[in-house]
């Protein structure tokens, strides 16, 4: 659905308390909103999911498969309502919602169905020579109740991926999508539930204030994409109860663009990873560092693709997103007055429109290079060298992302050596992202903690270190007790090295 209907959506929309929890008998028939505020609104779910975990029902492989089949049917089944509810809340294109959501997840299950049993297997671990009669083990256990709480921007695939670690690992799982996205957040909270046991599952609703009130309660694990910002305040209520957290955050990704670049090629990449989602993607290429020579190379290169990819009128174009509410289309509108613009630069609030816009003459002092952009600008800061580049890079917060182009590998290979960031691409963008091989996180503000694929599954499981020993055979072990005698001291010694682990 691409026909100009998207709305801007203004999060003061919130249902109401009493509407919030979605699940099996959480429903009150009546009741006022002060008789709610005095009971704790996500207590009863809450107890009901502890309870069913603790009756071991998540643990089996069978479960485990009928819960990510489920997810699968969901994805399947609910594919046009996917691409409606993202067309509806972000305009995005069917070809996006496909590769970036949809067939991500589906990609994510399938690989979790097929390598299930694998991951959850036993994984032995070596001995040394005093413990050659033990077994030695790691046993991947769920962690119990986990909390996944999704932001906007990719409103499908940042809410299920998560999810399907969280039940390939046999968790109950508590899901919050975000807020902001409302019409994927209908879908998630009124259709998902019904192909997924309701027992050990539930989807809460609400925002920042029923999110707060949620994260007092005691999770197991805590899983959250979203802004540093908000990322400090679970971390803080994670705290008081000693959850772990996984955190994957934003911030500001550069993308060094070095002089023997063809300016077209590069123009061509940057603009995809930039405006796709209408930029609104945690690990978009938000600043491009360049000599003020590439620059004059690289402005007509970006004008030609932004042309070629939108046509000359890109509001009309079915396939560049708009801006997810008011509120952020406000807080881009404002970015458009730092620097000079050099592309783009129009906007229509009534259709939450920015135009794919490139900034020039911007200060590393002024907003846009202050904060994260997470919209359709790319500014462009110069800088004389690879070595000054660096320097700007590794005076910043370490970025998510960090991308950088040039002919040379010896470019590329000192831009990964000398700085450091969640993930690194030379010569491209965020495609990384899409595989399952290799993990997606942050480092410092930019997150911490790792999924996709089978990291996803070891995210949310405990990994449990088991020796188990004979209960017989005493006389072998008695060396390891006082008194210690020097001889037994320097057989335990020899024993318990490395050394004596290759002899055997
Ligand atoms: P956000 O931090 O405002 O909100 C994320 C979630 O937290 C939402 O579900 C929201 O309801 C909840 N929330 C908001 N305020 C809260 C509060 N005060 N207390 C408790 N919960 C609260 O983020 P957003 O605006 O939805 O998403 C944009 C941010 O997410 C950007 O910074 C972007 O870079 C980041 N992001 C990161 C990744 C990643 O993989 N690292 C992916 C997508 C987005």
């Amino acid at each position: 659905m691409n026909s100009g209907t998207s709305v801007c959506h203004s999060s003061s929309q919130t249902p109401p308390i009493w509407a919030l929890i979605q699940g099996r008998g959480d429903h009150p028939s009546k009741g006022t909103r002060e008789h709610w505020k005095r009971i704790d609104p996500f207590q009863d779910t809450l107890r009901r999911l502890r309870e069913a975990f603790k009756s071991g029902r998540t643990r089996s492989a069978e479960f485990r498969a009928a819960q990510l089949q489920g997810l699968g049917r969901f994805l399947q089944e609910n594919k046009q309502l996917l691409q409606d509810a993202l067309a509806q809340d972000l305009h995005k294109s069917a070809f996006e919602a496909d590769v970036s959501e949809i067939i991500t997840t589906q990609n994510e299950v399938d690989y979790a169905l097929k390598n299930l049993q694998a991951w959850m297997k036993d994984e032995p671990g070596s001995t040394n020579l005093f413990m050659k009669l033990d077994s030695v083990f790691i046993r991947k256990e769920p962690f119990g109740l986990v909390l996944i709480i999704a932001p906007w921007n990719y409103p499908v695939n940042l809410v299920l991926v998560p999810l399907v670690g969280a039940l390939a690992a046999g968790n109950c799982v508590v899901l919050k999508p975000s807020e902001i996205s409302q019409g994927t957040e209908k879908v998630v909270a009124e259709v998902l539930p019904r192909y997924l046991d309701q027992s050990c599952f539930a989807v809460v609703l609400g925002g920042p204030q029923e999110t707060g009130q949620l994260l007092e309660h005691k999770f197991d694990y805590i899983f959250f994409t979203g802004s540093p910002r908000v990322g400090k305040i679970v971390m803080t209520a994670a705290a008081k109860h000693l959850t772990p957290v996984t955190l994957e955050l934003g911030g500001k990704n550069p993308c060094y663009v070095d002089d023997s670049c063809d300016p077209q090629t590069v123009a061509n990449r940057v603009a995809w990873f930039r405006y796709f989602n209408a930029g609104q993607t945690c690990v978009a290429p938000d600043y491009v560092l360049c000599s003020p020579e590439m620059q004059e190379r690289l402005l007509p290169a970006l004008q030609s693709t932004i042309t070629r990819f939108y046509g000359d009128d890109p509001q009309s174009s079915p396939n560049l997103g708009r801006i997810i509410n008011q509120k952020q289309f406000q807080r881009l509108r404002a970015l458009l007055g730092c620097g000079h613009v050099a592309i783009g630069g129009q906007s229509d609030e009534s259709d939450c429109y920015i135009a794919p816009t490139v900034l020039v003459d911007v200060q590393e002092t002024e907003p846009v290079m202050q904060e994260e952009i997470f919209g359709p600008i790319l500014p462009i800061v110069n800088v004389r060298s690879v070595d000054e580049a660096i320097e700007f890079i590794n005076r910043r917060e370490k970025p998510l992302a960090l991308y950088a182009f040039s002919n040379s590998s010896q470019v590329v290979n000192q831009m990964l050596e000398r700085t450091s960031s969640g993930g690194f691409a030379g010569n491209d963008g965020f495609l990384y992202v899409s595989l399952l091989s290799v993990p997606l996180g942050g480092v410092g503000h930019s997150g911490m903690g790792r999924y996709h694929g089978k990291f996803t599954f070891d995210t949310f499981s405990h990994h449990r270190t088991c020796l188990l020993a004979p209960s017989g055979l005493e006389k072998l072990k008695e060396i390891r007790y006082p008194p210690y005698t020097d001889w037994n001291q320097q057989l335990l010694r020899w024993g318990m090295g490395p050394k004596s682990c290759t002899l055997l």
